[in-house]
């Protein structure tokens, strides 16, 4: 079995980051992703638009052209899948990796869904879009309950509870109700988050402002049931409203077990996986960590504008320490 110099688990688009900077480097290497290429992404909301200009989601400064001031889901596959294809790079689909291990010998043995490799060095880029950040209320198991939000043509003429506040739940409910869903908010703070595009946050507060889409700050979801839900207002008290579909858009999180099993320290309430931020390697020598996975529980805090870097830096001390 060759020993590769770096194994990549995960190809979105800092797996793919990376993968380009090995190759670059004259590294070999291999990308282990367990969807399509950019997964997380093709499972975006059909219709989104990425909050970041065209040039801030480029990798290895290849130009990204878009049609529009932000692009949308679509462009976004097409920039991503089009340079792993133009520039052939080496990535195995559909493969999950299971585990990662340190030999005696210090190299890294990856199993997978369908083998073994080995490696002297292992970058973990996989994400956080896997795992829905869940309410742990009765009912959220009812197939009326959606964690991904995908389309609003399903919801038309329908009572929808959309959950939370960001940028997923703002989006969801606009949409939605301009297909003539009736959508209720149901929101844990006192606002709609800070954090919404700049030019979507007017749009969502005078809907709310207005009545067409009813809000309830500073509430909580309780329990869902067939055919109504019921939560806690900001009075306290308890109330119950007709509902045919709940938006969940609680959030995701990072797969934390695989990480601990990986051997990674996890910290404080946010679970932080360790590494050092002037090399990206985990307390575990040569396992390195790229992209949003790096926020643990604050998965606001990476994105891929500002986790690019990522790549340059891991690969350069792969170099030194060569
Ligand atoms: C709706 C939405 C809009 C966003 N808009 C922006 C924006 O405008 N600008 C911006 O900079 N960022 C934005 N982000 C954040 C950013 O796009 C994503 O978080 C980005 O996908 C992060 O890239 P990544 O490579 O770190 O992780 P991901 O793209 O999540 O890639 C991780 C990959 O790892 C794979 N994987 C996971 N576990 C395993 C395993 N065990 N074995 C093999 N493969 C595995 C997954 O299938 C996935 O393909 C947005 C996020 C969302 C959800």
């Amino acid at each position: 079995m060759q020993t590769l110099d770096i194994l990549i688990i995960g190809a979105g688009p800092i797996g793919l980051n990376c993968a380009l900077e090995a190759e670059k480097n004259k590294l070999s290497y291999l990308v282990i992703e367990k969807g399509t290429i950019v997964n997380s992404l093709y499972s975006y909301p059909l219709y989104m638009r990425f909050f970041s200009t065209a040039e801030k989601l480029e990798i290895a400064e290849i130009p990204f052209i878009s049609t529009a001031p932000k692009p949308g889901r679509q462009e976004a596959l097409e920039y991503y899948q089009g340079i792993a294809r133009q520039k052939n790079l080496n990535i195995k689909l559909y493969e999950k990796v299971l585990k990662v291990r340190k030999n005696a010998d210090g190299a890294f043995l990856v199993g997978t869904t369908k083998g073994n490799y080995t490696a002297k060095n292992v970058i973990i880029s996989t994400g956080f879009y896997d795992i829905p950040n869940i309410m742990n209320i009765p009912g959220e198991d009812l197939p009326k309950v959606r964690h991904y939000y995908t389309e609003p043509y399903p919801y038309a003429k329908q009572k929808v509870v959309v959950v939370g506040s960001s940028n997923s739940a703002v989006d969801a409910a606009l949409e939605t109700y301009r297909k003539g869903a009736q959508v209720t908010m149901i929101i844990r703070h006192a606002e709609i988050s800070k954090s919404v595009k700049y030019w979507v946050k007017p749009d969502i507060e005078n809907r709310i402002a207005e009545g067409n889409i009813t809000a309830y700050f500073n509430s909580e979801l309780m329990e869902i049931g067939e055919n109504s839900v019921t939560f806690k207002n900001e009075k306290g008290q308890i109330a119950e409203i007709e509902n045919d579909f709940v938006l969940a858009m609680t959030g995701y999180l990072p797969d934390f077990d695989f990480l601990k099993d990986s051997g990674i320290i996890l910290q404080g309430e946010c679970l932080n996986p360790f590494y050092n931020p002037g090399t990206m390697e985990t307390n575990v020598p040569n396992l390195y960590l790229a992209g949003v996975v790096c926020g643990g529980k604050d998965t606001h805090l990476w994105f891929i504008e500002n986790s690019r870097i990522h790549a340059e830096i891991i690969v350069s001390n792969i170099l030194r320490n060569a």
